[in-house]
């Protein structure tokens, strides 16, 4: 089959090296001159396939009425006349019950496990390098209340699957050494040892180039998607400013931007940008070697061979991705507060994008009312982590084929 991939973020280039693994003609369509040079480009580093609690759940919903407004605070709301964002938002207090939540939750790590083993396969099939660190995953907790409820999610999750340990503080430090000269106090940690970390960006372009070389796959940079064309029910090209492309099926993965085109095909989903930031660090002798998550602040570190990424902010401003250096400053505070020893002051590199998010948490993997038109988008905070997953799933999809893992939770229906 000829298929047709919108989007060369780190979501479209993996469908596109499965689909090219078996036996597919792939083309990819992509604005920027390389892949994964926006979403995917310098995010948190994390493969956090056991993260599964979803941003909607009940200890949320009270913290963002304090957030609200609040410059320096995790998640920042820019009030705006968006009747998307406002349905976005409805829809997202709707999921904040426990039930949902959880079900949610059941759906991410679902999917979280599946990547993972997945990840496996492109891996060792590929021969990728990417900077893949695989100690787990050290989530750290400052707060009693907060490090109470992860304990009754970790619990709730090793139920399905995802190993976790409690750690006190000299487990922590045990974990990640560097976390004895920490400035804040460390009430305790949850260590999740499946989870790993690597720099997204590498393995994209790795990717793509191995697509091209033994695959044969196209790809159209610097080539800016218009429209879809459609004829009785199915997709008949997709024109762009550089001519038409055509194929036998189309997969929608065009991130926080994938609305915009399906909107006027008569699809709704709701995909809103929730705008993130990431700081980079050269290592030093006091940075961590494995990956963090600080919870309090909402942030994430991932050492990426010889430097630190960290990541993390939520704010909702609509498509912009302008660095506001208001929004910079509280990450730099929190790593100078966990890491001082580092004396980290200027980072090397400051970033801002866009993450393709919806308002329950698990993306949307399935067929549309057109025959030919799949999507493979929305996932937001987890988008690396969930990629081979889901690069598998459409690709069986696609091919007919039943799928190894259930798609409960994550189809448009749903909405
Ligand atoms: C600050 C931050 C930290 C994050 N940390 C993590 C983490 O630690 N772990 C994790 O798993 N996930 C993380 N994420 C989320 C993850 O980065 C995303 O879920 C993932 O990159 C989404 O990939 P994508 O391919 O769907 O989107 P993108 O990478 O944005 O790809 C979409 C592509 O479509 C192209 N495009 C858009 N419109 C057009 C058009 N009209 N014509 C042609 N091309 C077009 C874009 O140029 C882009 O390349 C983070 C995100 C942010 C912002």
């Amino acid at each position: 089959m000829k298929i047709v991939i919108l989007g060369g973020g780190v979501i479209g280039v993996s469908a596109a090296y499965f689909l090219g693994a078996r036996g597919h003609e792939v083309e990819v369509i992509e604005r920027k001159d390389t892949s994964a040079r926006e979403t995917s480009f310098a995010n948190g580093g994390q493969l956090s396939f056991c993260h599964a609690e979803p941003w909607a759940n009940p200890a949320v919903f009270p913290k963002i009425v304090k957030w609200m407004f609040k410059d320096d605070a995790p998640l920042v709301l820019r009030p705006r006349a968006d009747m998307e964002m406002i349905k976005w938002g409805l829809k997202f207090i709707a999921n904040c019950s426990k039930s949902r939540a959880q079900a949610n939750s059941v759906t991410l790590l679902r999917l979280g496990l599946y990547s993972k083993k997945k990840m496996e396969w492109f891996r060792q099939f590929s021969g990728v390098k990417f900077d893949n660190l695989r100690e787990g995953i050290l989530h750290i907790y400052s707060d009693e209340q907060e490090f109470e409820n992860a304990i009754a999610q970790a619990k709730f999750q090793d139920r399905f699957g995802a190993p976790a340990e409690i750690a006190d503080y000299n487990k922590c430090v045990h974990y990640e050494p560097m976390l004895e000269h920490a400035g804040n106090p460390i009430k305790g940690g949850i260590y999740q040892p499946l989870d790993e970390s690597g720099d997204p960006f590498t393995f994209t372009q790795a990717l793509a180039k191995l697509c091209q070389s033994e695959y044969k796959a196209v790809f159209h940079y610097n080539t800016d998607i218009k429209f879809l064309d459609t004829e009785g029910g199915r997709i008949n090209s997709v024109v762009t400013d550089k001519g038409v492309f055509k194929g036998d099926a189309y997969i929608m993965s065009l991130g926080s931007y994938s609305p915009l085109y399906l909107r006027p095909l008569g699809i709704h989903v709701p995909v809103y940008p929730m705008k993130g930031y990431s700081i980079t660090f050269p290592a030093n002798h006091y940075t961590p070697k494995m990956s963090l998550t600080d919870t309090e602040h909402k942030i994430v570190y991932s050492r990426l061979g010889d430097r630190l990424r960290i990541a993390g902010t939520a704010e909702f401003s609509g498509y912009n991705t302008k660095i506001r250096p208001e929004r910079v400053a509280p990450i730099a505070r929190a790593v100078r507060a966990l890491l001082p020893k580092c004396e980290y002051d200027k980072p090397e590199s400051e970033w801002a994008c866009l993450r393709p998010s919806t308002p329950d948490g698990p993306p949307i993997i399935g067929k549309t009312k057109y025959n030919n038109l799949y999507m493979n988008t929305g996932h937001g905070t987890l988008g690396w982590t969930q990629a081979a997953g889901s690069a598998t799933l459409i690709t069986d999809i696609i091919e007919g084929r039943p799928t190894e893992i259930s798609l409960d939770g994550m189809g448009v229906d749903r909405f």
